[in-house]
């Protein structure tokens, strides 16, 4: 696994339908993505030369496209990308990987009607092992400062770039208390998501998450709610307060990058890596293998 800034990296990025040198897979710096925050993007994981869920992480890209009026100016093709994502893993000898599909507005204009700049389209993949160090035992989690608006406030489906400026300052302010990441309360005061994952919890023997209503459904998520009747547990979306999450046996965080990730503690109180959390663990290795 390369240690390199990214930018001073070898391979190969697809970008715009062909294959260019990484190193020279750059942008302009007047560029609508950066300035406004006008891009979309997935994070999918090759295991063992197949992409997990290749399709359903692209139809979200199109969604959150969707959402932020792209599709206007670009042509939505599931299967040309599903195709160019295997492609660029290929291209650059990976079989386990981490790809990361972006749509962003460039350089043609600049200015609030973002339909000024034409989107681009470039996909990245290269290794990338647990996103949480020492996650085996348990990661811990602090209450965050910034919640989750309400969903007439912001494009909560889209996986968007702009929309990532609360979760990195949350994802800060744990860091900066010691804490490995945050549990990000919505505008009512319920429990939403993580800064980079989704929460589940178990509660008097059923597993529990809160109902993605203003925060961005994984597809993690979606797949340890698919996984928990083979496992034989009754999982259920339903309203999370963090008192409940004090009452839970067991929590962990779902997500493409963080995978099932076991939560050793919320604020003060401390949680054990239980069997539900294990058994899921054991069916998401096989259902991604
Ligand atoms: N919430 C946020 C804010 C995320 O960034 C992610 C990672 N994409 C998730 C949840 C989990 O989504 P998924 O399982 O689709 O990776």
């Amino acid at each position: 696994m390369s240690t390199l800034p990214f930018d001073q990296r070898d391979g190969w990025i697809w970008l715009d339908g062909e294959f260019v040198p990484w190193k020279e897979a750059t942008i302009h710096v007047i560029n609508h993505g950066l300035h406004y925050g006008s891009s979309v993007f997935e994070g999918m994981r090759m295991y063992n030369g197949k992409i997990f869920k290749n399709r359903e992480h692209m139809e979200r890209l199109a969604l959150s496209a969707k959402m932020l009026d792209m599709d206007q100016d670009i042509e939505i093709d599931i299967e040309g990308w599903m195709k160019a994502a295997i492609e660029t893993c290929e291209k650059n000898n990976l079989h386990d990987a981490y790809i990361r599909p972006i749509i962003w507005r460039g350089s043609e204009g600049m200015g609030v009607d973002a339909r000024v700049a034409k989107p681009h389209m470039a996909i990245a993949a290269w290794s990338w092992g647990k996103y949480f160090s020492g996650g085996a035992d348990g990661i811990s989690l602090i209450t965050a400062p910034w919640k989750k608006a309400p969903p007439s406030c912001t494009p909560y489906q889209a996986k968007c770039g702009g929309l990532y400026v609360t979760n990195s300052l949350n994802k800060h302010y744990a860091v900066d208390k010691g804490y490995t990441d945050v549990v990000v309360l919505d505008w009512r005061g319920q429990v939403a998501e993580s800064s980079g994952a989704n929460i589940f919890a178990v509660i008097d023997g059923v597993l529990k998450t809160p109902i993605a209503d203003c925060f961005l459904n994984g597809i993690t998520r979606q797949t340890a709610l698919e996984l928990a009747p083979i496992i034989g547990v009754t999982a259920e979306e339903c309203v999370l307060m963090l008192e409940d999450l004090e009452k839970a046996s067991e929590v962990f965080v779902t997500g493409t990058a963080a995978e099932i990730t076991p939560v050793s503690k919320i604020n003060e109180t401390e949680y054990k890596v239980g069997p539900v959390t294990l058994a899921m663990q054991e069916a998401y290795v096989k259902a991604t293998h």
